[in-house]
C-alpha cells in the first residue's frame, strides 16, 4: 500500500488549530492523556481476551514505556494494547464522532484558555499532543491482526497513513518536540519522572521509565536500568484507613482529568453475601459536558480487579449522573455483558449502596458546612432536582436535601425545607412558593401581601423547577401552594374580611369595564388580597397551566397546548385603581389606562409582552399627558 494522504474532519482542523496555536501553560497534561489512552488501549486488551484468550499470549506483561532522546528531541510512549487497525487510525485519529465537542472547542475560542486541561473529558484528549509536537507517529498493531500501520502528521489539514512492519501488537507513539524552550522540556528526565507520578500515579498497569544512555568517565555508553514510575495500583481495595487524603485527590484527578478538588467522596468495602468495593466521587462543579449524557465518565465498573467499562450507567440514576469513581465486585462474571447487567442483582445491591452513600454524604455535608453545601447546590442542584420526576424511591432524601431562594434569604443563603417550616409563623398552613422569571420573580407584586404578613414564600426559577413541583406535594404533612394560582387562603382578620366584601361591591363597575377592553387576554378581573405597593397582577386559576410553564413549553416548541387566559387583579388601595373607579363611575372613558396596566402586569412577572408596540404607545401617551 501506498502513502495514503487524508484530510481532517473540520472539528478536527479546528481543535488542532487551536492545540498548535495554544498559549497554556499547562501543556504537560498532554503526557497525561496518552498514558491515559495507552491504558484504556491494555484495559480493552485484557476485557477481549477474556472471551478470546489467543489475544493475550499467556505471559504477556501489559506495560506502557516511555524513552526520551534529547538530541533529537524525541518522546515515545508505547503500549501493547489493542492497537488499531487502517479503519480506526481514520475514525479515532482523523475525527470527531462526539457530541460534546463542539461545545468544548467554542468555549477554548472564546477565551478561557484554563480549560484545556478539560480536554480529556470530552474524547479529544489525544490532540492535546500538538501543544508540544510539531510532528507524530503513531505506529500500531491491531491485536489478532498481522499488518501493522504508521499515521503521520504535523497537525495541519492532513494525516498520512502506510503499511508499515511491526512484531508486537500495540501502539507506538513517538513525538517530534517543537523548538521552543517549553517542548524541549520534555525530554528532561525528572520532568517525565514528575508528570507521570503527578498524574498517573494510579494507572493499573506498570509504567517504565527508559533513561537515554550516557557516556562515563571513559567516554562508555552506559544503559541505565528502565524504572517503574508507578506503583500505587488498585487505590479502591485499600482500607479508608490506608488511604491518604491527598491520595484520594490525586486519584480523583486522574479518573476525571479535572484539576479541581472533589467536594467530597465516599468510600466503602461490603462484605457479606456479596462483596464489592466502592470509591465515589462528588464533584464540586458540574462536568462541563452534563448536559451531554453521552459523553460522561460516570463510574468505572471492575470485576476481581479487571477493568469490565467506563460510565457504567446501570449503577446509577441519571439524577446522580454528575457522580465518579470506581465499583470493583467480586462477584460478577468477568464476562458481564449490557444485558446481564441490565437485570442484575448484584447490580441493583451495588446501585441501591451507591446511592445511598452519595445522598448520605451530601445531607452531611449540608449539615456539617452550610456554605460548601449551598455553593455546590448553586452548581449541581439542579440535577438532583430531576430526581424528583424520575424515582419514587429517594423523595424523602431528596426533599431534605433541596435548597431555595425566598424571600427571606440574602446574598449567598439558601432555605431548606427543614428550616422553612421551623420558621412558619403559627397561622400559616401551606408551604407558598411562586415560580418565575430569574430576574423577575423576587420583585413579583404577588409577594407583596405574604411580606406583609411574615409569610416566606419560596422562589423559583430553575428551567426543571415546574415539574419538580409536580412530585413535590408536601413536606411534613404541609402542603406546596404556588401562589400564582387561585385565591389567596391565608387567614384573615374580622377587618380584612369586611373591607374585601365591600371592595367588591364599590369596584364592580371598574372591574366589569376593564373586562369589557380586555376581554381578548383575560378571563376574569377582580379584587385583590394579595397587593400592597403595585396596582394590579396577573394570577392563573386553580386548575390552569402556570405562566411558567406555559413559557417553557412554547421555549420547547410545543405550539399545541390551549393558552389559558389569566385573571387581572386590581388593588382597591393603590391611587391608580381609585382614579379609574371613579372615571368607571362617572362613565368616562378608561382611555389607554387598561392596556397600560395590563402591559405592566405582564412585565413585572417577567412574561413577554404580546404587543410590545400597543403598550408603549399606550404608556407614551399617559406620560405626554402627565408632562403637560
Ligand atoms: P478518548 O481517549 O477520550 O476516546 P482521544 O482523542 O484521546 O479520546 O483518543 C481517540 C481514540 O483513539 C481513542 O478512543 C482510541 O480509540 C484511539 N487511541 C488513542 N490512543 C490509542 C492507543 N494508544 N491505543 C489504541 N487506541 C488508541
Amino acid at each position: 500500500m501506498a502513502t495514503e494522504k487524508m484530510e481532517f474532519q473540520t472539528e478536527v482542523r479546528d481543535m488542532l488549530n487551536l492545540m498548535i496555536n495554544s498559549l497554556y501553560s499547562n501543556k504537560e497534561i498532554f503526557l497525561r492523556e496518552l498514558v491515559s489512552n495507552a491504558a484504556d488501549a491494555l484495559d480493552k486488551r485484557r476485557f477481549l481476551s477474556l472471551s478470546d484468550a489467543s489475544l493475550l499470549p499467556v505471559g504477556t506483561q501489559l506495560r506502557i514505556d516511555i524513552e526520551v532522546n534529547k538530541d533529537q528531541k524525541r518522546l515515545t510512549v508505547t503500549d501493547n494494547g489493542i492497537g488499531m487497525n487502517k479503519e480506526d487510525l481514520i475514525n479515532c485519529l482523523g475525527t470527531i464522532a462526539r457530541s460534546g465537542t463542539k461545545n468544548f472547542i467554542k468555549n477554548l475560542k472564546d477565551s478561557d484558555k484554563a480549560s484545556v486541561d478539560l480536554i480529556g473529558q470530552f474524547g479529544v484528549g489525544f490532540y492535546s499532543i500538538f501543544m508540544v509536537a510539531k510532528k507524530v507517529e503513531v505506529l500500531t498493531l491491531k491485536a489478532g491482526d498481522t499488518q501493522g500501520y504508521l499515521w503521520s502528521s504535523e497537525g495541519t489539514g492532513e494525516f498520512e497513513i502506510s503499511e508499515a512492519p511491526r512484531d508486537e501488537v500495540g501502539t507506538k507513539i513517538t513525538l517530534y518536540l517543537k523548538d521552543d524552550e517549553d517542548a524541549e522540556d520534555f525530554t528532561s528526565e525528572w520532568k517525565i519522572k514528575d508528570i507521570v507520578k503527578k498524574y498517573s500515579g494510579f494507572v493499573n498497569y506498570g509504567i517504565f521509565f527508559h533513561p537515554e544512555a550516557t557516556k562515563n568517565d571513559k567516554g562508555e555508553l552506559e544503559v541505565k536500568p528502565e524504572e517503574k514510575l508507578n506503583d500505587k495500583v488498585a487505590l479502591w481495595r485499600q482500607s479508608e484507613k490506608e488511604v491518604k487524603e491527598e491520595e484520594y485527590k490525586e486519584f480523583y484527578n486522574v479518573i476525571c482529568h479535572d484539576g479541581d478538588e472533589p467536594l467530597t467522596w465516599t468510600h466503602s468495602h461490603a462484605e457479606g453475601s456479596q462483596e464489592f468495593w466502592s470509591l465515589v466521587y462528588i464533584p464540586s462543579k458540574a462536568p462541563y459536558n452534563i448536559w451531554q449524557n453521552d459523553s460522561l465518565k460516570g463510574l468505572k465498573l471492575y470485576v476481581k480487579k479487571v477493568f469490565i467499562m467506563d460510565d457504567c450507567k446501570e449503577l446509577l440514576p441519571p439524577w446522580l449522573r454528575f457522580v465518579r469513581g470506581v465499583v470493583d465486585s467480586e462477584d460478577l462474571p468477568l464476562n458481564v455483558s449490557r444485558e446481564i447487567l441490565q437485570s442484575n442483582k448484584i447490580i441493583t445491591n451495588i446501585r441501591k449502596h451507591v446511592i445511598k452513600k452519595v445522598l448520605d454524604s451530601l445531607q452531611s455535608m449540608a449539615d456539617k458546612d452550610a456554605a460548601k453545601y449551598n455553593a455546590w447546590w448553586r452548581e449541581l442542584g439542579m440535577i438532583l432536582k430531576e430526581g424528583f420526576y424520575m424515582n419514587w424511591e429517594h423523595l424523602d432524601e431528596l426533599k431534605k436535601l433541596l435548597r431555595f431562594e425566598s424571600t427571606k434569604t440574602e446574598g449567598d443563603a439558601l432555605v431548606s425545607l427543614d428550616e422553612y417550616v421551623k420558621r412558619m409563623p403559627e397561622s400559616q398552613k401551606e408551604i407558598y412558593y411562586l415560580v418565575g422569571d430569574k430576574n423577575a420573580v423576587k420583585s413579583n407584586p404577588m409577594l407583596e401581601a405574604f411580606k406583609a404578613k411574615g409569610y416566606e414564600v419560596l422562589l423559583m426559577s430553575d428551567g426543571i423547577d415546574e415539574f419538580m413541583m409536580t412530585s413535590l406535594l408536601e413536606f411534613e404533612g404541609k402542603k406546596f401552594h404556588d401562589i400564582s394560582k387561585g385565591d389567596v387562603d391565608f387567614e384573615k382578620t374580622d377587618d380584612e374580611k369586611k373591607a374585601e366584601e365591600a371592595n367588591k361591591g364599590l369596584f364592580k363597575g371598574l372591574c366589569e369595564n376593564l373586562q369589557k377592553i380586555l376581554d381578548e387576554d383575560i378571563s376574569e378581573v377582580r379584587v385583590s388580597s394579595r397587593l400592597k405597593d403595585s396596582p394590579c397582577c396577573l394570577v392563573t386559576s386553580e386548575d390552569a397551566m402556570s405562566a411558567q410553564m406555559e413559557r417553557m413549553m412554547k421555549a420547547m416548541g410545543q405550539k399545541n397546548f390551549q393558552k389559558s387566559k389569566r385573571i387581572l387583579e386590581i388593588n382597591p388601595t393603590h391611587p391608580i385603581c381609585e382614579m379609574l373607579k371613579a372615571k368607571a363611575e362617572a362613565k368616562e372613558d378608561l382611555g389607554d389606562w387598561p392596556k397600560a396596566l395590563y402591559g405592566q402586569a405582564l412585565l413585572a412577572e417577567g412574561s413577554p409582552l404580546p404587543n410590545p408596540a400597543e403598550y408603549v404607545s399606550a404608556i407614551t401617551k399617559l406620560l405626554t399627558a402627565a408632562a403637560k
